[in-house]
């Protein structure tokens, strides 16, 4: 079972839900939460990716500017940790 990732660009509040294949894992939670993927650098790209937008790969690292919202498994089940923010719900 994969996990999907709700990646949205503070920018303009465009959201990108990226699908991974793999199992969520400890690796994830601390890519996600700390290591590559924790800053704009690869977000920035997995946001493209998603959107089929073309990928800025000179971009200076930085953080802020794609946030992750939830992650949730393939069931719909939050991942723990990463439930979405309580100020976007409605
Ligand atoms: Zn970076």
């Amino acid at each position: 079972m994969g996990f999907n990732v709700c990646l949205q660009r503070t920018s303009d509040g465009a959201l990108a839900v990226y699908h991974d294949d793999d199992a969520w894992s400890e690796t994830a939670d601390y890519q996600w939460g700390e290591g590559n993927l924790s800053c704009d650098c690869n977000r920035r790209l997995y946001f493209a990716r998603t959107r089929k937008e073309p990928e800025d790969w000179d971009a200076d690292c930085s953080e802020g500017s794609y946030r992750v919202l939830w992650i949730k498994d393939d069931r719909g089940q939050f991942i723990p940790g990463w439930e979405e923010p309580v100020e976007e719900r409605t």
